[in-house]
């Protein structure tokens, strides 16, 4: 039985290019009508040559076969008509509907392959501008990991070409005014920014199919992976969130300001179980949370008795919170804190991915836990089970907003670096793919 990877590249091509041949001699029917019989023998011919071999691809969703016996009475304009009419009404949407479906089940096509594809699409499908750019990007997701420039500038060519209009057809969810090259200037990491490495095209992503993408990043994403530390890295990120990061300052609850957010409980109770088992390596009161999100991990570590201190670099976020848990919290980047006071817990949950230097951030958590202190993180893991098996279809590679992406073995040496020793490792309860480790500060 055929592969759906060959049904892909040679039977349906093979099957739109002799459609154009056929259409070729319904044209020429029309032109001459001294060759019109010969033609319509040929049209015939064609005809039941693409149904013989297209309706097996899949029997039960083929289109009944052309009423040729109709064709031997047509003449001129008619015989153009007919061809036509089979080709937009039937034979042409069941094929472009079997290619889009072997295309969505295909995992990874040679750059070789995709080329051939993209090429074949450009060239025969000029009259479906949306069916074409939707099939250009499935083609540029198919090479993702085995061509992944070469995916990367495709799908960022077909989301360059599209207007506004098609962009809303196609991208109802997209947030932020419509997506125009070179609108919002992106920053080039030209090395690691981990380790300051070399990095080389890992592998891409489509950003725009993420429910909270936003038009200030490209649709497309490029993972690096550095040949130095062996982790990743985005190719491009919008300058803007690069240049945040302003000096601390603490944002006190505003007065009877009440916020109500939505909660949710199930995330309550994994914090619950993540602060028992902090609470299993260390005996200390004193927490601090770096990056709030929700405040869900403020809550219960003030609920569970925590003296807590809580660092977000975003403003709204950290006045939000503040109001909400009643509670100081301190609007700035956190590699800027005074280290005048050391804690004994530092819970860093999702913002690793996030730092534009990720071994600063771990150096500096070493530096405000006091000796012996509990430090408790988790990022996406690149190597995770949940990754391995899922492979490019992990929505994690589509992240619009992270920076970094580590794996276990990438992530280990730096913490070490840092000073850390692993007490823990475990898959993540919060988030698909993701790594949790509980770290203690080594003994100066
Ligand atoms: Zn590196």
């Amino acid at each position: 039985m055929q592969s759906n990877k060959e049904k892909l590249l040679r039977t349906i091509p093979g099957l739109f290019a002799l459609c154009g041949t056929i259409r070729e001699a319904a044209a020429h029917a029309e032109a001459e009508p001294a060759a019109a019989g010969a033609m319509k023998e040929d049209i015939a011919a064609g005809v039941r040559a693409v149904e013989a071999a297209a309706h097996p691809l899949c029997p039960e969703d083929a289109p009944a076969p052309a009423a040729l016996d109709e064709l031997a009475g047509l003449e001129g304009k008619q015989i153009v008509e007919f061809v036509n009419t089979w080709f937009s009404e039937a034979i042409g949407p069941f094929l472009l509907k079997q290619f889009q479906e072997s295309l969505a089940r295909e995992w990874q096509l040679t750059q070789k392959e995709a080329q051939d594809i993209a090429h074949w699409i450009l060239r025969e499908l000029p009259a479906l501008p949306a069916t074409r750019k939707n099939l250009l990007l499935e083609t540029g997701r198919r090479c993702a990991a085995s061509a992944p420039e070469f995916s990367w500038e495709l799908m960022m060519q077909v989301t360059d070409s599209m207007t506004p209009e098609e962009q809303k057809q196609r991208f109802p969810h997209w947030s932020g005014a419509p997506y125009r090259s070179g609108q919002h200037p992106q920053t080039e990491l030209k090395c690691c920014p981990t380790c300051g490495g070399e990095g080389v095209p890992h592998l891409s992503a489509f950003s725009g199919s993420m429910k909270h993408y936003d038009t200030l990043f490209l649709p497309a994403k490029l993972w690096m992976r550095c040949k130095k530390c062996g982790n990743l890295y985005t190719r491009w990120f919008p300058t803007e969130f690069l240049k945040l990061g302003a000096a601390p300052r603490v944002l006190a609850p505003v007065p009877g300001h009440v916020v109500v957010r939505e909660v949710d409980g199930r995330a309550l109770r994994i914090w619950s179980d993540i602060l028992n088992k902090i609470r299993a390596h260390t005996a200390g009161r004193t927490l601090l949370e770096v990056g709030v999100g929700q405040g869900h991990l403020i809550a219960v570590a003030q609920e569970m008795g925590y003296d807590v201190t809580a660092v977000e670099l975003l403003e709204q976020e950290a006045q939000t919170t503040a109001d909400l848990l009643q509670l100081p919290v301190i609007c700035g980047d956190f590699l800027h804190l005074e280290e005048d006071r050391q804690v004994d817990i530092i819970t860093m949950g999702d913002v690793l991915e996030h730092l534009q230097r990720p071994a600063e951030g771990l150096k500096k958590a070493a530096a405000l836990l006091k000796d012996g202190g509990v430090l408790w993180l988790s990022t996406p893991n690149f190597e995770s089970s949940f990754t391995r098996m899922m492979k490019t279809f992990d929505p994690m590679w589509c992240e619009p907003y992270h920076i970094t992406y580590f794996s276990r073995a990438g992530l280990l040496p730096l913490l070490e670096q840092a000073g850390f020793e692993l007490l823990e490792y475990s898959v993540s309860n919060r988030y698909n793919g993701s790594m949790e480790l509980l770290l203690r500060k080594k003994e100066q």
